[in-house]
């Protein structure tokens, strides 16, 4: 049992950064955990504190230390529970406890409630004629005209009396002060959507639908919490199995947390669960100002609403009754933070979920790896929806190898067949979206002619180009000079493959000069709302053609769309990242999934260099399970997540050389650890680096990285814990800073 604790005092307000040390007395030693409400001496008085860190380090004199005198035991504040998740992420993805509790409990605004402000008459019927008598004797028109009003309408708004009846405030308070009328103020919360009526409209499941509700429903009413994976294909109505888990749960007393990627909670996505829940539904997003954020927050913390819908950080709504998290396309990269501490949020939502016996689901078309590892391994329970909702086809999908086009002569980016293909759309009316796969566009060498890719010789992802005419491997350090000509064909069409959305726009236009044509991308993105905009323009038919970014993947259903064309499915397949792959199985699936929506079938066409790559082959077949075992057969031959855990440690200084010797320092204390560790000798642990970052120079901030590999992910917190303290008591680390991030989701 640890002697002292770490005390947080008031959390509410800006302080964050300051605890205070207290004694653990022995007879509370039982009771005391991280994020219980403590009572405390405190100068004179006494006062509540959250307890956020328990420890054998006094940080002063101890004979002047003062002890806990007691816990506080009627109410459990939703805060401490939020504070005790906040503790699990410091453990378990490195931070400081300050960073921890900033990302779980948003700091109390100074912003100011909306107050409504109504008058209400105090006077008799008989007691107002008389006074009303009186102000039109001697001419007081205002005070007279407040009074009529007032007589014949009980109460009124108070903007209204001094906007539309043109009473001064003043003579407001005059007649409060003579006991006329009186004021009363009411909070009013900012509603971030305003003004819904409930259709009270739901569908009737389908077969399939109702046996996975069912499945869920039944653990949860005989309280048996657990983490389901959702595996459904596009359009196979997860959205509506969600919605009939949330009215269960809310039907128990309990409340529903469900994340939705940012880019995908669009107002089409957010309106169907109003239609369904009105009132009783809130959101988060970037988009509202901090004081509409708090009064969520406060909305959530008093009970007045039962489900949260919001991007990662909406799983710290402060309900004290959680029963259930969904979270939907649960594949998506930003569930994972980028920002310390760099949580995932589905784990963590499966630690709150624990903390509140509730439920997880995890919806997705392509489950991330991890998580279909995790549910072969029986840790999670996996569900299926294996067809679209009235039994719509999936769309038709074909492979163009560009490297036929080149010989072909054909050096545009629109391949022959999606030209034509393009060309018949137009002819009919129909709508085609062009995708232009721009992940990772930075960085790796392939040839236009024979489609190579310089790789790594030991780890099998592909180098990244620096500015210095070297090509790293990021996960190993080897390097080697950007060649001339292709190693593989001796063609000197090799270089990083550059293409942008703007270009492909001019090549769309030029070519077919009648199309009307929508651009999505960062650029055109900029403005707040011009993302629902375009998208909404092209829902409407305003335009023939979409070209976009990812952004375009997700949220809308285009029912007129029949064509969906990948112009390089390539370029997420060589970023030098491990999930190269599953990107790419994870965009071709979820492009392909936009075509053919509404009641015609649709064509998918998917250019190519790699034509026989795995991640191209099964995501033309559509065939998740058979990309799975390839994809899990190179993370298990890789040493990479989930089969195996991977910490990073970035370093970084503004000093070139000291940067140098401290990561240096760094890896060979983690390797004496090792060595003197007898459970961690036994382990096979891999270090990699010191080695420079992808960008080893970011604003005059040197930066280099270490690995560590192994199975078991306590060992990597224990190390992470090891040079924490290494580092605490080292001065030389005030000018390098260094970060974690456990199982990174992109290369560094
Ligand atoms: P997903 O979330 O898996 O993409 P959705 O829940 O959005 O699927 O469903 C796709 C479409 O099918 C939506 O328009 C939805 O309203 C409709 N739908 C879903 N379930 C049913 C059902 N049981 N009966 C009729 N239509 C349904
Ligand atoms: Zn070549
Ligand atoms: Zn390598």
């Amino acid at each position: 049992m640890s002697k002292y604790a770490n005390i947080i005092v008031d959390i509410s307000h800006e302080k964050l950064d300051k605890t205070f040390q207290y004694l653990v007395p022995k007879e509370l030693e039982q009771e005391i955990e991280l994020g219980v409400l403590v009572d405390i001496p405190f100068g004179h008085r006494t006062i509540t504190g959250y307890v956020v860190e328990l420890t054998d380090e006094a940080e002063f004199d101890v004979s002047r230390m003062k002890p806990i005198i007691g816990v506080k035991k009627d109410s459990v504040p939703i805060e401490s529970q939020l504070i005790a998740l906040a503790g699990w992420m410091r453990k378990n993805y490195g931070a400081t406890m300050n960073q921890a509790l900033k990302t779980v409990i948003p700091i109390k605004q100074k912003t100011k409630a909306i107050e409504r402000k109504t008058l209400k008459l105090l006077l008799s019927k008989e007691e107002a004629l008389h006074t009303l008598a009186l102000f039109e004797a001697k001419h007081f028109t205002a005070k007279a005209r407040l009074l009529r009003e007032l007589m014949q309408e009980g109460e009124l708004d108070y903007s209204v009396v001094t906007q539309k009846l043109h009473v001064p405030a003043t003579t407001v308070k005059n007649l409060e002060q003579q006991r006329i009328l009186k004021i009363e103020v009411s909070k009013e919360y900012r509603n971030p959507v305003n003004h819904l009526k409930v259709s009270g409209y739901h569908l009737t499941l389908n077969k399939m639908q109702q046996s996975v509700v069912d499945v869920i429903t039944t653990n949860m009413d005989a309280n048996i919490p657990r983490t389901y994976l959702l595996k459904g294909v596009t359009g196979s109505g997860k959205t509506e199995v969600y919605m009939e888990l949330i009215a269960h749960t809310i039907e128990m007393g309990k409340q529903a947390i469900v994340l939705i990627p940012e880019i995908a909670l669009t107002y089409q996505t957010v309106m169907r669960f109003y239609n369904r829940f009105g009132d009783r539904v809130s959101i988060m997003n970037s988009r509202l100002s901090q004081g509409e954020r708090y009064d969520q927050y406060l909305r959530a913390k008093n009970g007045d609403i039962d489900i949260m819908i919001g991007p990662r950080s909406a799983l710290f709504a402060p309900f004290e009754r959680l029963g259930l998290i969904i979270i939907d396309e649960e594949h998506e990269n930003s569930y994972k933070s980028e920002t310390v501490p760099r949580y995932h949020a589905r784990e963590t939502a499966i630690e709150r979920a624990r903390m509140n016996q509730a439920s997880v689901v995890l919806g997705s078309a392509t489950p991330s790896v991890d998580s279909y590892y995790q549910a072969r391994k029986g840790e999670y329970e996996l569900l299926e929806l294996t067809e679209r909702v009235q039994e719509k086809p999936l769309p038709s999908c074909e492979v163009i190898d560009l490297r036929e086009e080149l010989r072909n002569g054909n050096r545009s980016i629109l391949s022959e067949r999606l030209q034509e293909l393009m060309e018949d759309r137009l002819r009919k009316g129909q709508q085609t979206m062009l995708f232009l796969n721009r992940r990772g566009v930075a960085g790796f060498m392939s040839c236009r002619a024979c489609g190579h890719v310089v790789k790594c010789p030991h780890c099998d992802v592909s180098l990244s180009q620096h500015n210095n005419g070297k090509m790293v491997c990021h996960y190993c350090g080897y390097e080697e000079t950007v060649p001339n000509v292709c190693p593989s064909c001796g063609s000197k069409y090799i270089s990083g493959f550059k293409a942008g959305t703007q270009k492909i726009e001019e090549m769309v236009k030029q070519r077919f000069p009648g199309a009307r044509v929508l651009r999505m991308d960062f650029d055109t993105t900029r403005t707040k709302d011009s993302y629902e905009q375009i998208l909404q323009a092209f829902a409407n038919q305003e335009a023939d053609i979409l070209i976009g970014t990812q952004m375009i993947v997700k949220g809308h259903d285009f029912p007129n769309v029949t064509l969906v064309g990948v112009l390089a499915a390539d370029m997420s397949l060589h970023v030098s990242d491990f999930h190269a792959a599953e990107r790419t199985f994870q965009l071709l699936t979820q492009a392909a999934g936009r075509a053919g929506r509404g009641d015609e079938t649709g064509d998918v066409v998917i250019q190519t260099y790699n034509p026989e790559h795995y991640a191209v082959l099964t995501a033309k077949a559509q065939d998740y399970e058979s990309f799975y075992e390839q994809e899990i057969m190179y993370r298990q031959f890789g040493f990479y997540p989930p089969v195996w855990n991977l910490l990073l440690v970035m370093c970084t200084s503004e000093q070139e050389k000291l940067l140098e010797v401290m990561s240096e320092k760094l890896v060979s204390r983690l390797q004496s650890y090792i060595d003197t560790d007898e459970v961690l000798q036994k382990e096979r642990i891999q270090l990699v680096g010191p080695t420079d970052a992808a960008i080893a120079k970011v604003n005059d901030v040197y930066r280099k990285i270490i690995y560590i590999k192994t199975k078991e992910y306590k060992s990597l917190v224990l190390l992470k814990d090891r040079l924490e303290d290494y580092m605490k008591d080292n001065r030389d680390f005030q000018n390098v800073s260094v970060q974690f991030d456990f199982n990174p989701m992109s290369g560094f």
